[in-house]
């Protein structure tokens, strides 16, 4: 097995938590290795780190598997792991939807798994744990016998690992029923609402789980009121407001798609107060302001504006744009309902542009909540990237 030797200096982060290894800290590598191999990780002074994958074409060169030089990484390391996460969603009492797998924070770095009841999709976003792929699909057979795995590996990221995108069944225990249930939408229960998720064409992995716990955060200020949920996709946020007692719903995405999956939960909950309108958040809450429309509460979940640290300032400036024009709808007393999910945005960033829109829009704000994602998305410490959802309650006057 080839031997990474880090540089002075450059080890600390990794001894102390962190899994990945960046080409510019390495000072010497012994011995020879291929793409997607397992290598050993050492500091300067040959003091074991520990064990993980190498890509030499991607920056991040190495990400460890293991702490412990005696843990061998085959198929039952995989299923210890899994076995591990599961455990550890069945504790905090999810039973048959969560994410099951969160990367980093469950120690496999660039696996992600979300499971909608019987049906698993499965994310590889690295070269060394795409390699696995065969393996995770027999240990989640093993697990959880599921009616099907999705591959959705169409995610740009994977370029940078010199992976190709792609999408599809990895498995299935039947695959006329499983094709079946994939195009008629996998249903699935969330705070006693139901959602149809497409696991194929939806968003990302089909369905936002991070956001579970902030959708039930929500409860207490909708009631017998007005909400526009702003980049609703499949209409989580809407449903919930609606199935909360809310008086009038507004839910509003770009995209066609998701707005028809949006029409479609809220016929599935018997919902009939919802209106569904497919335009520019951006362009439809000025001209709103203009006209003095105004809402009770605005729920803003934007998608990250910035998915590298050199684009900051530009999301910043988008962060603040959207959460200047919603406050200008909140009626006096009203909520703004804010999120994050970009990890560069951290909270005190995101506190900062709150707060220098509500100047703008000489608006006085008061903090009800502050939440992040869901639990099933724990938060490893020393490990920056698995802190990125950030949900606000703030009332407005
Ligand atoms: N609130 C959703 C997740 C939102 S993801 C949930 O809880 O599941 C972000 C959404 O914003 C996507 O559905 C995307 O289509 C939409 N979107 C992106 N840019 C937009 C824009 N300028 N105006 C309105 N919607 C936009």
């Amino acid at each position: 097995m080839a031997k990474i030797i880090l540089a002075p200096q450059k080890a600390r982060r990794v001894e102390s938590g962190h899994p990945w290894v960046y080409d510019n800290e390495v000072a010497q590598t012994e011995g020879t290795y291929l793409a997607g191999d397992i290598v050993e990780v050492y500091n300067h002074k040959r003091q074991f780190i520990g064990k993980g994958y190498i890509n030499p074409q991607s920056h991040i060169l190495v990400r460890l598997l293991t702490r412990n030089a005696k843990e061998e990484i085959n198929k039952d390391f995989f299923k210890r792991r899994l076995q591990e996460a599961l455990a550890f969603r069945h504790l905090q009492g999810y039973e048959h939807t969560f994410r099951w797998v969160f990367g980093e924070a469950d120690f496999l770095p660039a696996l992600v798994l979300d499971k909608f009841g019987d049906c698993v999709v499965l994310q590889t976003l690295s070269l060394g744990m795409d390699k696995f792929k065969s393996l995770l699909v027999e240990v989640i057979v093993e697990l959880v016998q599921p009616l099907a795995i999705y591959e959705r590996n169409d995610v740009p990221v994977r370029e940078l690992e010199g992976l190709p995108q792609q999408t599809g069944f990895l498995w299935t225990k039947d695959l006329a029923a499983a094709q079946t249930a994939v195009k008629q939408g996998i249903t699935i229960k969330e705070n006693g609402f139901q959602f149809k998720i497409d696991v194929a064409e939806g968003q990302k992995t089909g369905y936002f789980l991070d956001q579970t716990e902030n959708r039930a955060a929500i409860a207490p200020y909708v009631k017998g009121k007005t909400v526009l949920d702003c980049f609703s996709h499949t209409g989580s946020f809407a449903i919930h407001a609606a199935g909360y007692g809310a008086k009038q719903v507004t839910a509003l995405d770009i995209s066609e798609q998701a707005m028809q999956s949006a029409k479609q939960n809220a016929a599935l909950n018997q919902l009939e107060n919802i209106e569904f309108i497919t335009a520019n958040a951006f362009d439809l809450l000025k001209e709103w302001t203009k006209n003095n429309r105004q809402f009770d509460v605005v729920i803003l979940d934007p998608p990250a504006f910035t998915k590298s640290r050199q684009n900051i300032h530009n999301a910043l400036r988008g962060y603040k744009e959207i959460n200047l024009r919603g406050l200008k709808l909140v009626k006096s007393g009203g909520f703004l309902i804010t999120c994050t999910c970009s990890h560069f945005i951290t909270p005190e960033l995101f506190k900062k542009v709150l707060q220098e829109a509500a100047t703008d829009a000489q608006k006085t704000i008061r903090e009800v909540t502050f939440k992040v994602q869901g639990k099933d998305h724990p938060i490893l410490w020393n490990v920056d990237e698995t802190l990125y959802l950030k949900f606000y309650i703030l009332q407005v006057w």
